[in-house]
Parts: C-alpha cells; structure tokens; sequence
C-alpha cells in the first residue's frame, strides 16, 4: 500500500485512532523488530496518551535474535509492555492475551470487586503500513474468528472480531505515517520494504544498507556472495558502490558493455535482505 501523507492527511489519521480510542481498553502498538525506532509513529506517546498499551515487535522471525533481546531491554527500561512475535507464523501471539491481563489488571479486578463477569478486553491495532497489520488480525481471528456485528459508536462498517482467546479486536487497524522526513529513517524504511522504493534511488538504498551490512555483519555479507575481504567498514558511498558493483558482478548483473547494472545488483541484495536468504538481520541497534 502507498500512501502520500501530506499534512490534512495526517490530522485525518490522527483524528481516526483517536475516535477509535474511546471504544477499546488496550493499544497495540505494531513496530517491525530490524527498525523498531524507524518503524514508530513520531507522535504515537501524543495520539495513544494514557490509554494502556502493548508494543508488538512484529517480524522478530526475521531480525537478530540477540538485537530484539537488546530492544525488549531498551523499550522495558522505559517501563513499556513489549512482546516479540512473528504474526506470519504466529510465534509469540498466543501470549498476547496473558499480557494483556496483567495490563488491564486493575480494571479487570474493579470488575470483579463489583460482582461483574469480565467481559473481553477490546483491542485496536495501529501501526505504519506494512508492518503486518493484517497479517497479525488474521492470526489472532483465526479459524474460530466471529465477527460481532456493529456496535453503538463504532463507525459503519467497522466490526468487532472476536478472537477466541479474551480478546476482541477492531477489523479495521489505526494506519499511522513514520518519520519519513529523516533520511536515515527513509534508508531503514525503503531497505525493510515499509515504503516503495521508488521514493528512493535503489542503489543508494543499497550502499547505505551495504555500509550498515560491513560494519555490523560482515562474516553473512562475505559468504552469501563470496566477498574476499571486505574492509570493516565502508565510510563512504564509493567504497559502499564497489561493493555492489563486485556482488553485481558476482551474480551477473551485467548491463552493456560488460558494466554492471547497479539497478539490478541492488534489486537482488535488498531481495536477499528481505525475504530472509542474508539471515536474520537487524537495522537499529539502541543506544543505551
Ligand atoms: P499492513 O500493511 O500493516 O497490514 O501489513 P501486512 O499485514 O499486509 O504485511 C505486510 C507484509 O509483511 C506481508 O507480506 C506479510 O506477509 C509480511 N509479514 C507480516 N508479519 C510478518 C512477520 O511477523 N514475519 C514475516 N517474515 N513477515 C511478516
């Protein structure tokens, strides 16, 4: 999905979760595990405010598993509630409910004291586009999924999934813009797919990834395309560009002349980053 977020479009968005608010008890908060800082909403803290909240770091399956243990550690010191998972897979989604409990606690004992059966938590989902969204309603609604028809307050057309466990969900998820305006944001957002790559030249989205690739996974950059010593770091966009002239070479990503097609070469790193074939890679490690 592409979306132009332009300023009206924003206030629109912002606008859109906030009424969603008023009928749920619990946010989660969707980021993608290899970029959860380019991944969040700049004014999330501003548009969720005192309404309780779960972080989803979605995608774990395909960052470092050692950087989403730093980042659990990072986001907890901050004392947020934060869960990995794999919405593709389901690994980790099963314990949302449980987290969701012990974040609703109080509320559900008020119930309680007060002689009321507690009824199931309402959830809203939000997050950038394609940080799996869907994919994350799906696996929670399942096979048992029922949708519960309207409700008052809730916008036409928009329904209540109940989700077996003690959970209903809003079916349509908050859409939120990142910071897109920071360069270094642009670069981990086009790299891990979150926006077309089209708004960004691939190749430079290539080079940067390739100078982040040398520093922090050298050993994975060398065998996955025979690289013979790679220096440790590549401090500029040259050094980066002959890296990926020499992977372009190495799979045969030849334009003319014998030159190598810079386009393509891109195309197949980002592809290989992508779909996992690099290994599980992370692209933000916290500064603690
Ligand atoms: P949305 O725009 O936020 O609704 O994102 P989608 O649910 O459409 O997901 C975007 C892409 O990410 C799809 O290709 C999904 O298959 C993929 N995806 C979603 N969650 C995961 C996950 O946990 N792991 C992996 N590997 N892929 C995922």
């Amino acid at each position: 999905m592409t979306i132009q977020w332009f300023p009206g479009h924003m206030t629109r968005a912002k606008r859109q979760i906030e009424d969603k608010l008023k009928l749920i008890d619990v946010v989660f908060e969707l980021i993608d595990a290899r970029v959860p800082l380019a991944s969040r909403n700049p004014m999330i803290d501003e548009i969720v405010g005192a309404k309780p909240r779960l972080i989803l770091l979605n995608k774990a399956d395909l960052a470092d598993a050692e950087m989403n243990a730093k980042w659990i550690d990072w986001f907890r010191s901050f004392g947020r509630e934060i869960l990995a998972i794999d919405a593709n897979t389901g690994m980790g989604v099963k314990e949302i409910s449980g987290r969701v409990k012990l974040l609703l606690r109080e509320k559900i004992e008020r119930q309680i004291a007060k002689g009321m059966k507690p009824r199931p938590a309402r959830a809203l989902i939000v997050g950038i586009p394609n940080v799996g969204k869907s994919t994350l309603i799906n696996r929670l609604a399942g096979r048992s999924a029922t949708i519960t028809g309207d409700r008052p307050g809730v916008t036409k057309g928009q329904q209540w999934i109940r989700t077996g466990g003690d959970l209903e969900l809003l079916d349509t998820p908050g859409i939120l813009w990142p910071k897109f305006e920071d360069p270094e944001v642009g670069f981990k957002l086009a790299a891990t797919g979150a926006i077309k790559e089209e708004v960004l030249h691939i190749d430079e989205v290539a080079c940067s990834l390739l100078q982040w690739l040398a520093a922090e996974y050298r050993g994975t950059l060398e065998e996955r395309y025979g690289l013979a010593d790679l220096p440790a770091e590549l401090p500029d966009i040259a050094s980066a560009a002959s890296v990926l002239e020499e992977i372009g070479r190495r799979r045969g990503c030849l334009a003319g002349g014998g030159h190598v097609d810079y386009e393509k070469a891109a195309g197949v790193l980002l592809r290989d980053l992508r779909s996992g074939k690099l290994g599980r890679i992370s692209l933000e490690a916290p500064v603690i």
